[in-house]
């Protein structure tokens, strides 16, 4: 049973980095940003309570982040263990989490500002579909439609220069007392974000330890490619520490 976080701003690919994991080891993948997008497509009353927010690129109310949280997990439909994105957002968030679930490690993609607001602002999405495009590294064969279902390529509605920058501000200001907590008593690892998607998942598991990543199991579609492949080790932040969270799921 393994238990992961994995932290980035958005348009680091946590979200294909996860899925790469998840997908070789049998892990179900979490993303909590991805939950409650799919509550505002599907019109849902968490829907209409979380849309305004995420448009303007604010976070959810931490009660509201928490119960998703916690209800997704009871479902325990993670026998090999889970890899969760976009959670813990703040000191409140991780505070929560660690009350609950002993994690076996924490994973952070680091990218430059300039490099985020580059890759999300060519980001686009299948409004029929969820298909996730970049233009600068994956676009698709026709313009504008979805290479799998030919849905309308859409730019989700807080990925604008106005919501980045608020994202941006409160990511660098949250991350590091969530950073704080989990060095007290997890494995964090900080790994560069700029190489191409396979050498990042490399990096990942040399870091926690895993077998190699198998290319077959890579993901159609990534969530965001760079436009060049660069090799830079992983830099371990530091080393696991003794004491560990008790209260494991
Ligand atoms: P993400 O896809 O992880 O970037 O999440 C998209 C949006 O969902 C964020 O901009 C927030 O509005 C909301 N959200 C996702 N995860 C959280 C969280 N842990 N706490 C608060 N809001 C969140």
């Amino acid at each position: 049973m393994r238990k992961y976080v994995i932290m980035g701003v958005q348009g680091s690919g946590k979200g294909t980095q996860a899925q790469m994991l998840a997908a070789d080891l049998d892990m179900v993948h979490i993303s909590v940003g991805d939950i409650f997008r799919w509550n505002v497509q599907n019109h849902t009353k968490m829907g209409a309570q979380v849309r305004r927010v995420m448009a303007a690129g604010e976070l959810v109310g931490d009660d509201l982040v928490e119960s998703v949280v916690r209800d997704r997990l009871t479902q325990h439909d993670w026998n090999y263990g889970f890899i969760i994105d976009g959670f813990p957002r703040n000191r409140r968030q991780a505070e929560f989490f660690l009350e609950s679930y002993d994690i076996d490690g924490v994973i952070v993609l680091d990218l430059p500002d300039s490099e985020v607001r580059r890759r999300v602002l060519s980001r686009r999405l299948c409004a029929n579909c969820g298909m996730d495009y970049n233009l600068i590294a994956n676009s698709p064969k026709i313009p504008g439609r979805c290479d799998t279902c030919g849905g309308e390529l859409i730019t989700r509605e807080d990925d604008t220069e106005e919501a980045l920058a608020v994202r941006l501000r409160e990511y660098h200001k949250e991350a590091e007392s969530v950073l704080e907590i989990f060095r007290r008593k997890e494995y964090v690892f900080v790994v560069d974000a700029r190489p191409a998607p396979e050498v990042i998942q490399g990096q990942i598991r040399t870091c926690l330890g895993l077998p190699p990543y198998k290319a077959e199991t890579q993901p159609d579609k990534a969530e965001t490619q760079p436009d060049k492949a660069e090799t830079q080790p992983a830099k371990v932040e530091r080393e696991p520490a003794a004491q560990r969270g008790s209260a494991g799921a």
